[in-house]
């Protein structure tokens, strides 16, 4: 058994005797990944000093007796144990052995003075998949010299003592006596600027990468001191998707007179100024993705920019990406929603509660069970306390603070860096917080659950398999949007709306006519909400109602339905819409309400549309209710009549952000064949030249003039129509739930085959 381990000698699978932190440094650095060069003290070299000081019966002695939940107790055993930790000499054996590896790292660095170094304790049950301790041990940055190596050393060791340390040990059965702890030796990096980087999105699973970044020191960014600048980058387009730059007031950095790392204010040039440049978000994204690729798993990882170069100074898996799932089943019941406060959505769940607000420790025992605990930043001190809240908000802190983490870990909805929650929100009074949005309402907001099977409920968010083309999902009934959502599909391509409006049982025209437009609003925002809550921040294309008048007859009022001798060719579609437009602005109204309440994930399709004057006169309503179409909300049309496939510049002149081939109609309307009639079914086909003529057509007018191309009928969930769509160019498949597993892979094989024949022929022609 060695005691010091070179990060060259560990791997990942070294965790018993390097901790995660340090089995993950050699595991990096073995890869090839930049890591600042240093050294493990080994588990058995902590073991090996409390036997053979003697010390081990002691502490357990001092553990055996403890009740946890008597904090002046708890905290008494931890000072006690801490102490005698680091007052205990190291035996000579081992002390040989750790100055020997710290003048072998001032060798390979070539330093002449001493090399500054970091130390980190290293615990063997931290950064394992699915027991998170982040935040429970210590780091001690800018140590020089051997003797307060090995002080610190000791202190590491101490730290497994910590009082909330032996707290979540209890709490989550670990023995005591089985967990170790190493020690990380590492050289410093005096970063400028540093964060941390998510390899796919930590609420999601995503394939969308979260960094986050401040001034000097990772500290403050992984202490939640600070809250950094938050970027969002597409993995699928390489681009960045949004950047955020906030207020960083405080940072840590290196005094250079006294060497010790100290809180300073930041300058005021810096405050507000962007963090990351494209040169660093170009490095960070490349080592994100070799990191990911590497460990072949979604990774969380921190890093440090020294003269512009980027370190890599942790990795371990994503710890909460299995448990996305309940919490997606909430929903919010109610469109009447008085929002307090907006902060990040930093652990997903929707939960009501007393607010709390917590100024310093000593107030910790006023938490009570379900209550929401409200402060400027949780500590690990907090977590007795956060644990019996339901819910956490904080001023402070990004989507990876303490508050986050540890939320994310108890399973607990937090709302992290609102700013003002603790002037804003009122002592007492009752709010729901959406740990998905980072919203904070007032009052109490009910759940609701969906009536889906437990089963169907559980969403696995494992990173789906990548395709430039996004496969998304075609969604008709509320209760089906969890299944759907498990697919992994990026986003819904046709919302039908129909199941929704239809199933109070009444005529939608009716409540128009009886004054109840209020009525129609809040049936169509129940549904729809089940659906883009569920999908957020994916986006789904509300397709406005297109039901034929056979549909409507039995519903209460619709016994004045027309009789239509072909409903299909009938008052359907925009038609119908436009002659009842009250219908049309109720569904505006509805989209417009969820809008408002953070719901910006929809975008609007008409259906059945012939010409562009029915195109412009929907977006005139949609604008008399306050969506402005392309800049409030994307507008789209299906591509559902051969007439519309024939004149699609028109439509493209007046303003399209999308379209959608409903190839149910627009095969049905080409080859003059009821889709509803088994007689002819056999002649009915989507494949047919006719209608990939027209489906071509538009691909390649719409692509010219940067107009996104979708599918949304059947022949989206058929393989032989899809790749001849795929290789066309078109930008999304939309499928039913079923068949978005096998879409998917046959997307991702086409795209790779089109690459493969690009190269080919680029070296064939060279
Ligand atoms: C279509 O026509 O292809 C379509 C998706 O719409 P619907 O089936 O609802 O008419
Ligand atoms: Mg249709």
């Amino acid at each position: 058994m060695n005691f010091v381990e070179f990060f060259k000698q560990l791997g990942k699978e070294d965790i018993p005797i390097a901790g995660g932190k340090g089995a993950n440094l050699g595991e990096l650095t073995n890869a090839g990944i930049p890591v600042p060069p240093g050294f493990v003290i080994t588990s058995e070299t902590y073991r090996k000093f409390i036997t053979d000081t003697g010390i081990v019966d002691e502490i357990n002695n001092m553990l055996a007796n403890l009740d946890i939940n008597d904090t002046p107790q708890l905290q008494k055993v931890s000072n006690d144990i801490k102490n005698l930790i680091t007052n205990t000499d190291i035996p000579e054996g081992i002390q040989r052995v750790i100055i020997e590896a710290y003048n072998k790292l001032n060798l390979d660095v070539g330093l002449e003075d001493d090399v500054v170094v970091a130390i980190r304790s290293s615990a063997t049950a931290e950064d394992l998949p699915d027991a998170s301790f982040a935040g429970q041990q210590e780091t001690y940055l800018n140590i020089s010299g051997i003797d307060d190596v090995l002080l610190n050393v000791r202190k590491c060791w101490a730290s497994l003592f910590e009082a909330r340390a032996i707290f979540y040990r209890a709490e989550n059965d670990f023995d005591h006596s089985q967990v170790l702890i190493a020690v990380v030796v590492q050289q410093m990096v005096n970063s400028e600027k540093a964060g941390v980087m998510f390899t796919v999105d930590p609420s999601t699973g995503a394939e969308e990468m979260l960094i986050e970044g401040a001034w000097g020191l990772g500290e403050g960014v992984v202490s939640g001191t600070v809250t950094p600048d938050t970027c969002r980058y597409d993995k699928v387009n390489d681009e960045v998707k949004s950047y955020k730059i906030n207020t960083k007031k405080t940072m840590f950095t290196k005094n250079p007179d006294t060497g010790a790392t100290e809180q300073v204010d930041v300058p005021e040039d810096l405050r507000d100024k962007q963090v990351l440049n494209d040169t660093d978000l170009e490095q960070l994204t490349t080592l994100g993705r070799r990191i990911q690729k590497h460990y072949n798993a979604p990774m969380d990882t921190e890093w440090g920019i020294e003269n512009g170069k980027v370190y890599m100074l942790q990795a371990r898996p994503i710890t909460t990406l299995d448990d996305i799932s309940e919490d997606n089943q909430e929903s919010l019941d109610e469109s009447e929603r008085v929002i307090l406060l907006k902060g990040l959505g930093a652990s997903p769940g929707l939960i009501s509660g007393t607010v709390k607000i917590v100024s310093n420790l000593d107030e910790l025992d006023k938490i009570l069970d379900g209550d929401i605990l409200v402060t400027t930043m949780t500590t690990p001190d907090m977590v007795p306390a956060m644990k019996r809240a339901n819910g956490i908000v904080t001023d402070e802190g990004g989507v990876t603070c303490h508050a986050a983490i540890i939320s994310r870990e108890l399973g607990i909805p937090c709302v992290s860096g609102t700013g003002e929650a603790t002037k804003t929100l009122k002592e007492n009074t009752k709010v729901t917080i959406d740990g998905k949005k980072g919203l904070v309402f007032e009052g109490v907001i009910e759940s609701q659950e969906s009536s889906e099977s437990s089963e169907q409920q559980v969403v696995s968010a494992a990173a789906p398999l990548v395709t430039v083309t996004d496969v998304k999902v075609n969604v008709s009934m509320a209760e089906a949007a969890q299944k759907a959502y498990a697919t992994g599909a990026d986003g819904v391509g046709l919302l039908r709306t129909e199941h929704m409006m239809l199933a109070s049982g009444v005529h939608p025209y009716k409540f128009i006519e009886e004054g109840r437009e209020d009525e129609l609003i809040k049936t169509l925002v129940d549904g729809v909400l089940k659906v883009v809550d569920v999908f957020y921040p994916k986006t789904v294309w509300y397709r406005t109602l297109d039901a034929p008048t056979d549909e409507f007859k039995t519903l209460d009022g619709g016994q004045d339905e027309p009789e239509e001798a072909n409903p299909m060719l009938g008052w359907r579609g925009i038609r119908r819409e436009l002659d009842q437009k009250e219908l049309l602005k109720a569904e505006f109204k509805a989209i417009k309400k969820l809008h408002e309440q953070g719901y910006t994930n929809i975008g609007i399709m008409l259906p059945l549309l012939n010409s562009p004057s029915e195109l412009h006169e929907a977006k005139e309503i949609a604008k008399s209710v306050g969506l402005i179409p392309h800049q409030d909300i994307e507008f789209g049309m299906m591509v559902e009549t051969p007439a519309s496939a024939i004149i699609i510049e028109d439509f493209i002149d007046e303003g399209l952000d999308f379209i959608s081939f409903g190839t149910n109609d627009l095969t049905q309307y080409t080859l003059a064949l009821d889709r509803n009639n088994e007689l002819v079914a056999p002649a009915y086909n989507e494949g047919h030249p006719a209608v990939l003529k027209l489906i071509m057509d538009v691909i390649k007018k719409c692509r010219e003039a940067g107009v996104t191309t979708s599918i949304c009928g059947q022949a989206g969930s058929k393989p032989e129509i899809v790749e001849k769509l795929v290789k066309a160019g078109i930008d999304s498949v939309s499928a039913n739930t079923d068949a978005v597993p096998t879409i998917r892979k046959l997307v991702a094989k086409i795209e790779k085959q089109i690459m493969l024949d690009a190269a080919r022929k680029t070296l064939y022609e060279d």
